[in-house]
């Protein structure tokens, strides 16, 4: 099964489940598949008795979520290794702490697909669902997996009124999606900065606004050296959190 080839609707798919379910048997970019598959065989030697999930990794969270947050990509021993987006690496516990903080999980920890975690009114979700090398995707594999979240927002649309956009690749990525999902995007094209928030108008009128963040990526580069701490994050989720109503 490929990406999804109808932009403009949910495209045949009535659900989220029903479009994770062909999601994770995508095999459309046929570097990221030798890559994301080699680093399930080889694992990293700390996860080494563990099985890795090795496939896309679909959004994570209700289908009828208020908010929903963007990042990059799974990360090859996180959310490839658990098959849930975002969890069991240095950055995910980042998130999922801040995310406890404001109210937005019911627990401050993600460690495996049995650990409890519930997002609240919250989803995440991913322009590229497969790990890539060096956690960077060609161009073409960003266009290739695009209509993949152009059908995600389709469905999510009638619940979702926020988007956080977690670093400058997610957001750049995102704008001409929301634009091609049902929104109105300003032009010049507004720049990616931590704390930006737009509030974009419908195009169809099947579409609510939608009030953007953008905040930098939870990455280990961007914590480790507090470009972006932890009150910082909790800031930016909590207008978010606020700005969709939850
Ligand atoms: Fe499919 Fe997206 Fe993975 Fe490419 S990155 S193989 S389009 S799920």
């Amino acid at each position: 099964m490929t990406a999804h080839p109808d932009p403009t609707s949910p495209g045949g798919y009535r659900t989220l489940a029903e479009m994770d379910a062909d999601l994770v048997d995508c095999r459309a970019c046929p570097r990221l598949v030798a890559w994301r598959e080699q680093v399930a065989r080889e694992k990293r030697a700390s996860f080494r008795d563990e099985t890795y999930w090795g496939r896309p990794v679909p959004g994570l969270g209700p289908a009828d979520a208020k908010l929903l947050l963007v990042g990059l990509a799974p990360a090859a021993h996180g959310g490839n290794r658990t098959g849930r987006m975002f969890t069991g690496d240095r950055s995910g516990d980042f998130l999922f702490a801040a995310m406890h903080a404001v109210g937005l999980t019911n627990q401050p920890f993600a460690i495996d697909r049995d650990d409890g975690l519930r997002l609240l009114g919250t989803r995440i979700s991913a322009p590229v669902h497969c790990a890539p090398p060096d956690n960077k995707p060609t161009p073409t594999e960003r266009d290739t997996c695009r209509d993949w979240l152009i059908t995600e927002l389709g469905l999510l649309a009638p619940t979702v009124r926020a988007v956080l956009v977690l670093g400058a690749f997610g957001w750049q990525t995102l704008l001409p999606i929301l634009a091609q999902t049902g929104w109105s995007i300003p032009r010049p094209r507004p720049k990616f900065g931590h704390g930006v928030h737009l509030s974009l108008p419908p195009q169809r009128p099947d579409r609510r606004p939608l009030e953007l963040f953008g905040c930098y990526h939870v990455s280990q580069q961007n914590t480790f050296t507090k470009r972006l701490t932890p009150a910082m994050l909790e800031a930016v989720l909590t207008d978010a959190k606020e700005a969709a109503g939850l």
